[in-house]
Parts: structure tokens; sequence; C-alpha cells
């Protein structure tokens, strides 16, 4: 009873009831008096009453005193009663009126000098003389007209067939209630059914796509939906997997690092302590990486928007990198118009995405190479940005892997990165941080020329 589509075929079924019930009342209520009207004026014309008032107005050019006239024609026995018609008349009471509707004649004398209504007038016989209308004579109060036999058979089987079309319409009426109930409901149980799978952890099954428009798109979104969870619990399980396993390297160095020392096989000798160091700064940034990571991925972080002089801002992390850069023999080039205007943006936060992007540039461009940073005007959606791109002669990223290097703990050599000091989150928080300012982030590459990373900040 409280199913969908047992509530929907009731109530197709109960409106369909009504409706065809109340047409077949109606329809019988119109088709009998109608029927009973036309006997009746057949019963009027059969009277033979119309001639001789016909007559008798010819003859006195009035209805006065015609009660007289109709009273002989039109009393039981009387002659007019029509007998051998194969008629059983009831007590018909005759009316007269006049050209304009007044009743001069009534044989109950309940309305006499009354006004026929519109429908007396219609269902009326009209008398003329010479084609002019004299008057109308009306059998009133018809409903008491017995039927003959025959009548009352055709009456009764018109009913009986519109009972049949009745009772035909209704079921028909209860088979398309249930189909449709059925149809609309179907698609909502499968819904259901396999929102109950996925949450017993069947992530991969989908909703077929069918029924009326409003279902398809509610499958649709559901579909969408259940797609975007499978996707953030492959995420959820390779993140855990993954930190499980960027965790477990560098505490296993400590961890072996430390049982050589405690078994003697080491003396305890500085440059040993230093390599745990390491290990431990290495984790503790890892552990901070992570940290904020999971932060902006939650849309947490908080960010201290203010106009922001970008071009002060990269000049002075750039400075930071120059030394380093010095040192290696790698050229640094700085670059950008005078005019720019300010960007709105949380400076530390810039600047954290410039330190991660230039300390890339710098790791993998070598001896003799070079490093480009400049800044430039760009719109995007009608907005003004200012693009920072920061370019290298490095070895370049594969085309195959250009679109994971943003991808958490992703590193095209993993040993090597770690051993430079990468946790593989850097470019991650990089694209987190710039999404949360509204800008985008991107790269370009060619294996062994080099590459070009780039992010936009809205300008104010
Ligand atoms: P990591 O801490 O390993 O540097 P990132 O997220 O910063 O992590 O970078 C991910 C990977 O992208 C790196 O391991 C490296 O393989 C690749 N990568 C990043 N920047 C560059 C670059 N300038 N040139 C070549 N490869 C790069």
């Amino acid at each position: 009873m409280n199913k969908l589509w047992v509530r929907l075929t009731l109530a197709i079924g109960i409106i369909t009831t009504i409706g065809i019930v109340l047409a077949v009342l109606l329809i019988n209520r119109q088709v009998s008096a109608q029927f009973r009207y036309f006997v009746a004026r057949n019963q009027t014309l059969s009277t033979e009453l119309a001639m001789p008032l016909v007559a008798y107005y010819a003859e006195n050019g009035s209805w006065e005193g015609v009660e007289t006239i109709v009273d002989t024609l039109h009393t039981p026995g009387g002659k007019g009663r029509g007998q051998g018609q194969g008629m059983q008349y009831g007590t018909p009471n005759l009316i007269l009126a006049d050209t304009d509707g007044k009743i001069v004649y009534d044989q109950s004398n309940r309305r006499l000098k009354q006004s026929l209504s519109k429908q007396e007038k219609i269902a009326a016989l009209p008398l003329t003389c010479q084609t002019q209308t004299i008057g109308y004579l009306l059998v009133s109060e018809a409903n008491n007209v017995q039927l003959s036999g025959r009548d009352q058979a055709f009456l009764e089987q018109v009913n009986l067939a519109l009972v049949q079309a009745g009772m035909v319409a209704i079921v028909l009426g209860l088979l398309m209630g249930v189909i449709l109930a059925r149809n609309l409901s179907a698609p909502l149980s499968r819904l259901a059914d396999v929102a109950r799978r996925i949450t017993r952890g069947q992530t991969s099954r989908r909703v077929p796509l069918t029924g009326v428009d409003e279902l398809r798109d509610l499958a649709a979104s559901f579909n969408e939906m259940a797609d975007h969870l499978e996707e953030a619990e492959m995420l959820r399980r390779n993140m855990i997997s993954d930190i499980a396993h960027e965790l477990r390297t560098p505490l296993s160095v400590i961890q072996g690092n430390l049982q050589a020392i405690i078994d003697d096989v080491y003396p305890l000798e500085k440059t040993e302590i230093e390599d745990i160091y390491e290990e431990s700064v290495m984790l503790h940034r890892l552990i901070n990486d992570l940290h904020e990571l999971a932060q902006a991925e939650a849309g947490q972080l908080s960010l201290n928007l203010e106009a922001t002089d970008l071009v002060a801002l990269a000049k002075n992390t750039a400075s930071l990198f120059e030394g380093l850069a010095q040192e290696r023999g790698i050229r640094f080039t700085f670059n950008a118009p005078a005019d720019l205007p300010l960007v709105q943006a949380d400076a530390d936060r810039a600047r954290q995405v410039l330190h991660n992007l230039l300390g890339n540039a710098l790791r993998h461009t070598p001896e003799g190479g070079q490093i480009f940073l400049s800044i430039a005007r760009a719109q995007s959606q009608g907005r003004s940005f200012l693009r920072i791109s920061i370019s290298d002669t490095g070895p370049g990223i594969p085309p195959d892997a250009l679109p994971h290097v943003f991808d958490r703990f992703w590193r095209a050599d993993k040993s090597r990165s770690r051993e430079g000091g990468g946790t593989g989150l850097g470019l991650a928080i990089a694209r987190q941080l710039v999404q949360a300012h509204g800008g985008q982030i991107g790269v370009e590459s060619t294996v062994e020329q080099g590459s070009r990373f780039y992010f936009t900040l809205p300008a104010v």
C-alpha cells in the first residue's frame, strides 16, 4: 500500500472511475430527458390537439376561451388521448402559451399567466397559422410520461450500453494506470537498488538511463555522483597507500641506521647521525606538506587576500635562488614589464607556489643551464590576470607523464627525486594554492629541451 506504483494506480483508478461514473450518469440523464421530451412531443402531436387549436385560433383571432376546447380534446377519456398508438400515457400536463410565451392555458391551473422558460419554449411544439407562429403547445412534466414497452427497452439498452462502456473504460483505465505507475516506479526502484549496492562497496554499479526525461536526468545525476564517489574512493585508497609508502622509506632508513649503531655495526660517527637527522627532516617536511595539501583539498585553507605587488614578490623570491643557481653555473634571468597591475593574492601562498616551481627548476636544470622567470598580463573569461612563467633547460617531461605531474606523490624518477629532497607533493600543493586564488596552473614541456611551468593570479 505504501508503494509508489500502488498509490499511483489507485489514484488513477479512482479518478478514472469517478470521471466515468459521472459521465455515464450525466449522459444517461440527458439521453433519458431528451428521449422523454421527444416521446412527449410525439404524444402531443399524436393527440391531434394542434390542429383543432390552430383552427380555434383562426376562428377567434386569440386564445381567449381556449380552455373549453382543450378540455374537450384532452380530458381523460377525451378523444385526444391517442388510444391505439401503442402508448400508455400518464397524466401529461398540457400547457398552451401565446406567441410571447405567456401561458394562456395550464391544465393544472398552476402557472396561468406566467411565462414559458427558454428550455420549455424549445421543447414546446410551435403552433403556426399561415406561416405565422401563434403559440406554443407543451406537454410539461415530461418525466411523468409513461413509456411504452419498446421505448422503455430502448432506454434500458442505452443505459446498459453506457454501463458496459463505463466498465470497460474503468478496467482499461486501471490497466493503463498499472502500466504507467509501474513504468514510473521501476526506474526509481532500480536506482534505490544500485544506491544500496554502491553503499555495500560495489562502487562500479551504475543506473541505466531509461524512462521519462526527469527520471533519466535523475539517473544521469546519480551516475555522475557515483563516478565522483568512485574516483574519491580510489584517490583515498591511493593516498593512504602513497602516504604509507612515503613514510615507510625515511622511517626504515632511520630505523636501519639506529639498529646498526645499536649493533655496533658503525661506531657512533657524526655522519651517520647526520643521515638520521636528514631523514627526520625529510619526514617532517613530508608531514607538513601532507597537512597543507589535506587542508587545501578540503577547502579549509584560509587565504589572506590583499593587493600584492607580484613583481616585487617574485624578485624577492628569485634572489633566494640566484645564489644557488650561480653556484651551479646556471644562468638566472628575470623579466617583467614595468607597469603591471597588483594581484589579489595571499603573499605567503603566492611565494610558496613560486618557491616550489623555482625549486623544481633548479633541481632539474643541469650545470650550465638556464632558468627564466617572467611575468606578463593575461586574460581569461573576461578577467585580467598576471601570468608567471618559469622556464628551464632541464630534461623536460615526457608527454605521457605531463598530465600526472600535479598529482600527489607523482615523480618521474622516484628514487632520484627523494634523494634530492622532493616529497612529490610540491606541485600538488602549488595547484591547490593557485586554484584557491581562482587562478590556473599548467606546464608545457619538451623532452631534452626543458619545461615551462606557469600559473595565473587575478589582477586587482
Ligand atoms: P618533487 O618533490 O618530487 O619535486 P613535485 O610535485 O614538485 O614533487 O614534482 C613532481 C615531479 O614532477 C617531479 O618528481 C619531477 O619528476 C617532475 N618535475 C617537476 N618539475 C620539473 C621540472 N622543472 N623539470 C622536469 N621535471 C619536473
